[in-house]
This record gives C-alpha cells, structure tokens and sequence, in this order.
C-alpha cells in the first residue's frame, strides 16, 4: 500500500534528535514556556523572515488569538475563503464576529482579490487569506485592498510553511499570520501545536499575555485571557524538524514537478502555480468530474489519496448556511489529493502516475 502520508518514515529519519530533544527537556525539567520554546520562536521569526513569534497551543488558536487581539468580536464580519479547512471559519466565530465566505480563484484554488471587495460592509473588521495546499494567496492584491478600506490581513499559513510569494516567505506578508504544527503539516510537531508570526511589537505583545491567562507578570492578570502555549516538548521536537524543512519542502517540489510533468497528457485537471508563487506543496490536489470512481480504482491499486475538503465549511451542520457557494461546491466534488511524503520511493511516485494515466484516459 502506498500511503497518502507515510507520517512514520518522516519522523524516524530524526529519531535520534528527537530522543535527544525528549532528554534534553526532561533533565531541564522545566515544560512551558522555558528555553526550547523561546529558542524555536526566536529561529521560526528568522525562518519567516519577520520580527516576532509567539508558539500558542496549535492553529485553530492561532487564528482565534490574533482576531481577540485586535478586538474583532460580535457585529463585526471577517472575509474568509469558502473553500477551505473548517479551522479558518471556527477561530471567527469563536471571536463571537460572522464570517464571510468569498470564492475561490478556480485556477489556483486561492482567495479571489476580485471579488473581495463586494463582501466588504461597514462592519467588515478583517481578511483572512488562506495559503491553500502549501500555495501563497495573491497577498498584493489583498493588503492593497486591505490597506484602502483599512482593514487588517490575517494570513492562515498553516498549510503552508517556507512558501513565498514574489520571494518573501509566508508568515510577513500581511499584519500577522498564523501557523499549525499539527503532525501532518509541512512542518509538523509530534502533537498538537501552533505560532503567530508578526513585525507588530503591539500584537506580539498582546499575543504573549493572551494566550497566558491574560498576564505579562506572574499572578497580575491585565485581561481576561487563555491558555495556549506551545509546550517545551513540541518546541524542543519542532527545532530538530525546522532544520530539515527547507530540504523536506525540496523533496516535495521534485514530486509535485514529476507528478506535474507525468500527468500532463491525461484528462486530470492539474494545479496550476502563478509565476509569483513558490509552493511547498502540503498536498497535491488534482481535478476530475470522475473523482470518485478515480478515487476507487487507486484504492483498488493499493494507493491511497484523501479529499480536502469533502464539504465546505458554509454546507456543514455547524454553519448550514442556506447560501450557495458554487465553486467551492464544485472543488469538493471533484478534488482529490495524491500521495505524497517527503522523500517517498520514486517507485512510488512513478506507479501513482502510471495508475493515474492508465484510469484517466
Ligand atoms: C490545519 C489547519 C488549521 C488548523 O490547525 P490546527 O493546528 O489543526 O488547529 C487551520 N487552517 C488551515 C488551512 C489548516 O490546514
């Protein structure tokens, strides 16, 4: 069986660093908010290229962090894709504030700029771009739409880990971004576990109380805040990871280039990257109207492939928005994502293509 991610083979490749991250941890005895997580905060900002970031309990908190911060809460909407991770719509309503579903480019499966500007009302508080699949949203066009109806830009980065876009990396290009380091992701802790990123000294400051019981000193409480921090544990782990990333994210673009070049000639809809956008390709997501019977005869192959999403956030029972949302309906009937794991046996690779040309004739 070719797995859709082999989550075992990436994570034994570090065994030994991260047994020794496990002792090094345990003989500090110390596990929140010590050395290992300020250190991976102090080199992520420096992977991210950006000033400040915060490690919080995983992404849904990121995301939610950010919005309490910057006072959005009931009344108050937040433009969000309508094809996306259900997580992205969740951390607005968590805030008490509405989301606001805006369609997808069909091309690039990304926030459509365009037609940003019809959903913004005088309550819109926020945008929340989500990097899709490991490619950057076309973030010029955002914050210059941002910036004229003064609005703040919350990248949700968690699919998306040392992307760039025109070549600066994910994370600094809007006012703040959020990442999750949930086991599968590009870079992945060995539970859950999440960071903001920002150049806002403010925002960073207010992150650093909020997800600590609302205190900046011990047992003085300045608001009324949470508790969502990374812990020393996953922090010591995600070091030993963030030092391979940037390798790990190459052995992704050499697959995603061979599925690329292998698929070109049969009748799958293939992703489509903009000259500006570097892609570590968290998943690789082809096309057909036949998805479902594709999705079988590879089962039937011995390969696994996995949906994002099934459903949109708008058709969920937790939203069950009687709106339509046409497109985003049409990707979650016809996506579907091939395996894919950093430094997977080109064997693989080459068997997913040839069962892939041989089906979709
Ligand atoms: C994974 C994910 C999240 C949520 O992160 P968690 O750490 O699982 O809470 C948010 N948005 C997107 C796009 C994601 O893929």
């Amino acid at each position: 069986m070719i797995p859709f991610l082999d989550i075992k083979s990436v994570n034994n490749r570090f065994r030994k660093e991260l047994h020794a991250a496990l002792d090094r941890v345990l003989d500090s005895g110390w596990f929140v908010l010590g050395k290992e997580v300020e250190a991976f905060e102090k080199e992520f900002a420096g992977y991210c290229q950006v000033q400040y970031c915060m490690g919080v309990g995983n992404g849904l908190e990121a995301l939610h962090l950010v919005l309490q911060a910057w006072g959005v809460g009931p009344g108050d909407e937040v433009i969000v894709p309508s094809n996306t991770f259900i997580a992205t719509w969740l951390a607005v309503s968590q805030v008490g504030a509405t989301p606001v579903a805006v369609e997808p480019d069909p091309a690039t499966y990304n926030i459509d700029p365009l037609q940003i500007e019809a959903a913004i009302t005088p309550r819109t508080k926020a945008i929340i771009p989500v990097h899709l699949y490991g490619q950057p949203a076309d973030m010029d066009a955002v914050m210059s739409i941002a910036k004229k109806h003064g609005l703040k830009v919350l990248e949700d980065a968690a699919q998306a880990h040392g992307a760039r876009y025109r070549g600066k990396r994910v994370g600094g290009l809007g006012h703040a971004a959020a990442f999750s380091f949930y086991p599968g992701k590009n870079l992945g802790a060995l539970g859950d576990g999440g960071a903001i990123t920002t150049d806002d000294v403010q925002l960073a400051d207010k992150i650093k109380s909020l997800r600590n019981y609302g205190s900046a000193v011990k047992y003085q409480h300045d608001e009324k805040g949470f508790n969502s921090r990374l812990d020393e544990l996953q922090a010591a782990f995600l070091r030993v990871k963030l030092a391979v990333l940037d390798e790990d994210n190459a052995s992704r673009r050499t697959i995603a280039s061979a599925y690329l070049k292998g698929l070109k000639d049969c009748s799958l809809i293939l992703p489509q990257v903009p000259s500006w956008a570097e892609p570590v390709w968290h998943l690789f997501v082809v096309r057909s109207p036949k998805r479902d019977q594709l999705r079988e005869r590879l089962l039937g192959l011995g390969m696994e492939t996995l949906l994002h999403y099934p459903m949109p956030p708008h058709a969920q029972p937790a939203y069950g928005l009687s709106k339509s949302y046409p497109v985003a309906e049409e990707l979650s009937r016809e996506v579907l994502s091939l395996p894919l794991t950093p430094h997977m046996p080109e064997e693989n690779i080459n068997k997913v293509i040839s069962a892939c040309q041989m089906i979709g004739k």
